[in-house]
């Protein structure tokens, strides 16, 4: 948000300063005009690959009256739109596309045991040319890789939303000053705020004040809901659902083109794609890390003097004058008594706030199994060709049924474990040092071997019959069931990024 060039209209007009009276039209948090509070779907606002997020102003007409707004987004102009765009899209839509691919995955998987769909790849009859530990589809997973993808970017959210762009007339001179007087009423209206996080946010003067005004304006005793998306965590999600992806359905398709013999050529293709991948968002982590850190050390000796506004950096040339740190200083003023109080809550409660969140919203257990998703697929279409394939006094049914409770097991249980040994040790190993390929390394090995470490229990698991005939159903759930526990209770109680901090004071104060 970037309140500069405001014209002066209406009540701005009468006072000696302009910049006090927009200060206190703003703090009085009601709409100038009774048209001007809008709010926008939050499809409209992703359209076009994010056109609105990249700073189109020509999309007003998307925007609607609306005495109440869902979500206020507030983010920083200087971070990355593609970014936002994919953290967005993950957010909303996330969920909606893994179980509509899921559901799909299953179909497919159904038709292929059937016989319905044919064999796409590998010779027509697996049970005379591949030995039984090959057998796979691939049906499921490409029904549901592009199930994922088409919702995640095409499901239209409908929620309400206010973003600046879209909900306050850009191209309008006198819509856009009613819009900004009315900033204030905006964030009153909405029922909630999604902070897309990236290390400019708390560097900024106008993501500062939503924040502030978003908090100051909730009614006695109301909790703020405050939803945090750090925007470097969106595109390392959906690395990776396609590295889970490559590895699990497209690797082991390769192996049945491939003789016994042949076989190491799987684990060289295995060793870049993992790494690649897996590298990559341990980097990421590590710097995402680090930039909270630093964060939250800038917010703890906060001032109002350093943040940095638009107006000021171009030398009021666009605002003819007006300053936005002027108009946020009287408003803060009214809110707060003075700066200096102001200043003290940021370093207090605002940052308490922030550390919290931080640590309890990014990697939350229903978000990273989200990005794990592929697993299923591939473990889907096992079982169709296992069911399809089986032949002679093992049952088809309880050959499939061991390999989707085998695949329940790795992807609700030992994945994300894997996955939170891997963001645990990038954050305990986040210092940037002389020797950083190593340090991006280690998390990664750690995660690795704790997954060879798996497979090693699942093979021990497969020799031990313990019901004569049973197709290792039994021996799959006992898989499951100490991987889902295990998971549940690393989540619940270790967490995958910085170590939760309670608030030290409540979350209405400002
Ligand atoms: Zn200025």
């Amino acid at each position: 948000m970037q309140a500069t060039q405001i014209p002066a209209t209406g009540d701005v007009r009468r006072a000696a300063h302009p910049s006090d009276n927009i200060a206190e039209v703003v703090t009085r948090m009601k709409p100038v005009s009774a048209t001007v509070l809008r709010a926008t779907r939050a499809c409209d606002a992703l359209d076009n690959f994010g056109c609105a997020l990249r700073g189109c102003t020509t999309m007003h007409h998307l925007s609607y009256q609306a005495e109440t707004i869902s979500m206020f987004w507030s983010h920083s102009w200087h971070g990355e739109a593609w970014r936002k765009w994919i953290t967005l899209l993950l957010f909303y839509n996330g969920q909606t596309a893994a179980a509509i691919a899921c559901f799909g995955s299953a179909v497919a998987s159904l038709l292929f045991a059937l016989e319905v769909l044919p064999v796409l790849i590998g010779p027509d009859n697996y049970s005379e040319n591949v030995p039984k530990s090959m057998w796979q589809s691939f049906w499921a997973a490409l029904v549901g890789m592009i199930l994922y993808l088409s919702v995640l970017v095409f499901w239209r959210p409908s929620g309400s939303i206010f973003l600046d762009v879209i909900c306050i007339d850009q191209t309008n001179k006198s819509g856009k000053s009613d819009g900004l007087l009315s900033i204030g009423a905006f964030l009153k209206s909405s029922q909630s705020m999604l902070v897309l996080w990236d290390a400019t946010y708390s560097d900024r003067l106008w993501t500062m004040f939503e924040i502030a005004g978003f908090l100051k304006s909730r009614r006695e005793g109301e909790r703020p809901r405050i939803v945090l998306r750090p925007t470097m965590l969106g595109p390392c999600y959906l690395l990776q659902t396609l590295t889970v992806f490559l590895v699990y359905s497209v690797l082991d398709n390769i192996s049945v083109h491939l003789s016994a013999d042949q076989q190491w050529v799987l684990w060289v293709l295995y060793v870049p794609v993992c790494f690649c991948g897996l590298y990559i968002n341990t980097a990421t982590f590590r710097i995402y890390f680090r930039s909270v850190n630093d964060s939250m050390d800038r917010l703890a000796r906060w001032s109002l003097a350093d943040v940095n506004c638009f107006c000021c950096d171009d030398g009021h040339k666009q605002s003819r004058g007006l300053c936005d740190r002027e108009i946020v200083l009287k408003c803060m003023r009214t809110w707060f008594g003075s700066v200096e109080e102001f200043e003290k809550r940021v370093r207090t409660e605002l940052l308490d706030i922030f550390v919290h969140e931080q640590s309890r919203q990014p990697f939350t257990y229903r978000q990273v199994v989200t990005a794990l998703v592929p697993v299923i697929w591939s473990y889907l279409d096992r079982a169709s060709a296992w069911s399809r394939f089986t032949t002679g006094s093992d049952d088809p049914r309880i050959q499939a049924s061991r390999e989707i409770i085998r695949g329940l097991a790795w992807w609700l249980g030992v994945a994300p474990v894997a996955f939170l040994i891997q963001c645990r040790l990038a954050c305990l190993l986040q210092r940037k040092t002389n020797c950083e390929p190593l340090l991006n390394l280690l998390p990664l090995l750690a995660s690795v071997f704790f997954i060879l470490a798996a497979l090693l229990l699942e093979q021990l698991l497969f020799q031990h019959r313990f019901i004569r005939g049973d197709g290792h159903v039994v021996n799959m759930a006992l898989l499951a069931a100490a991987g889902l526990p295990l998971a549940w209770l690393l989540y619940r109680y270790v967490g995958a990024g910085p170590m939760v901090r309670a608030p030290t004071r409540s979350w209405n104060v400002l």
